[in-house]
C-alpha cells in the first residue's frame, strides 16, 4: 500500500472517472476526500467502501466547486481532517453542446468556473501544505479537448486548453519542491457526462443516437472503443508513484489514438 499516510482529494468523484480514481487510490491505502453531487445514500455507500478498501479514512464534501468560497470551505475541511492534501486530482467537470452563437452565457460561465477556475483555486490552497512536505501530486483530468477542438463545445475546449496551460505553469513553479503537475487527457470514456450530451448532439447535428455514438463520439477514436474509467485511474496511480517523480508538465493522452491523427 504505497499511499498509506497520504491524503488524496478528488473533485467530482461521486461518479464516473472521479469515483474510479478514488477507488484506485483507496486500494493503495490513501485517505480519500470525495466531492460531487448525487444521492446521499449512494454516496455514503461509496464512502464506506473506500474506507473498507483502504483501511484509512474517507470523507465526503458536497461543496459546489463552481463557487470559490465553497472551494475554500472544502479545502479547509480537508486540512482540519487530515492536515492537508498530498494528492490533488482536479476532475469535476460539466459539458454543454451548442453552436457558439446560441451558447447559453450561464453555461459558458459555469463550464469555465468548474472545469478551469476551480483547479486554480484548489491548487493555490493545496500547494503550501505540499511544499511543507516537499512532496505532492497535482493531477488534472483534462481531455483530448485540451489538445484539439470539436465543434459545438466552445466552453469545454476553452476550459480544457486553459487547464493544460495552468498545469504546465504549475509544473515549472513547483519543480524544485518535489511536487509534480500533470494532465491526463482521455478520449471518450463511457460515463454519465458522455451519456448526457447525446440528446444535445442529436439536436445540434440532426442525428440519431446510433449516429452520434458511431459517427461523432467514436468517429475520431481509431480503436473504435470507449476508454474505461479504470484505465484513466491506473494512469493517475502511476503518476503518484516515486517512479513518476520526473514526469511533470506532461499531458498524458489516453484516447485510443484520437490525437495521433
Ligand atoms: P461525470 O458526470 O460522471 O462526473 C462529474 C463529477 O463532477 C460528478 O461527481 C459530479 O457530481 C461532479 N460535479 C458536477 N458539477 C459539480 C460542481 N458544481 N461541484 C462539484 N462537483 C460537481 O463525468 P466524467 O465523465 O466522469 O467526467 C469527469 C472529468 O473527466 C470531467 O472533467 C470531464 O471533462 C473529464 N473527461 C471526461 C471524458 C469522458 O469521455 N467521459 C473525456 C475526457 C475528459
Amino acid at each position: 500500500m504505497f499511499l498509506s499516510g497520504k491524503t488524496a482529494l478528488i473533485t467530482g468523484s461521486t461518479s464516473g472517472i472521479g469515483l474510479a480514481y478514488a477507488k484506485a487510490l483507496a486500494v493503495e491505502g490513501a485517505n480519500i476526500v470525495i466531492n460531487g453531487f448525487g444521492d446521499p445514500d449512494a454516496i455514503e455507500t461509496e464512502r464506506k467502501g473506500l474506507e473498507a478498501a483502504s483501511g484509512a479514512k474517507a470523507t465526503y464534501s458536497g461543496h459546489d466547486l463552481s463557487k470559490p468560497d465553497q472551494i475554500e470551505a472544502m479545502m479547509k475541511e480537508a486540512a482540519e481532517a487530515f492536515g492537508g492534501v498530498d494528492i490533488l486530482i482536479n476532475n469535476a467537470g460539466v459539458q454543454h453542446v451548442a453552436p457558439v452563437e446560441e451558447f447559453p452565457v450561464e453555461k459558458w460561465d459555469l463550464i469555465i468556473a468548474l472545469n478551469l477556475n476551480a483547479a486554480f483555486h484548489t491548487s493555490r490552497l493545496a500547494i503550501p501544505y505540499m511544499k511543507s512536505k516537499n512532496w505532492g501530486r497535482i493531477i488534472q483530468t483534462a481531455s483530448a479537448h485540451s489538445l484539439t477542438a470539436s465543434p459545438f463545445k466552445s466552453a469545454y475546449v476553452t476550459a480544457k486548453h486553459g487547464l493544460a496551460g495552468l498545469t504546465k505553469t504549475l509544473a515549472l513553479e513547483l519543480a524544485t519542491h518535489g511536487i509534480t503537475a500533470n494532465c491526463i487527457s482521455p478520449g471518450y470514456v463511457w460515463t454519465p457526462l458522455v451519456e448526457k450530451q447525446i440528446p444535445d448532439t442529436m439536436k445540434a447535428r440532426n442525428m440519431t443516437k446510433e449516429q452520434v455514438m458511431n459517427d461523432v463520439l467514436l468517429a475520431g477514436q481509431p480503436t473504435k472503443q470507449f476508454v474505461t474509467a479504470e484505465q484513466v485511474a491506473a494512469m493517475a496511480l502511476y503518476l503518484c508513484r516515486d517512479e513518476a517523480a520526473q514526469i511533470t508538465g506532461a499531458n498524458m493522452s489516453i484516447d485510443g489514438g484520437w490525437t495521433a491523427q
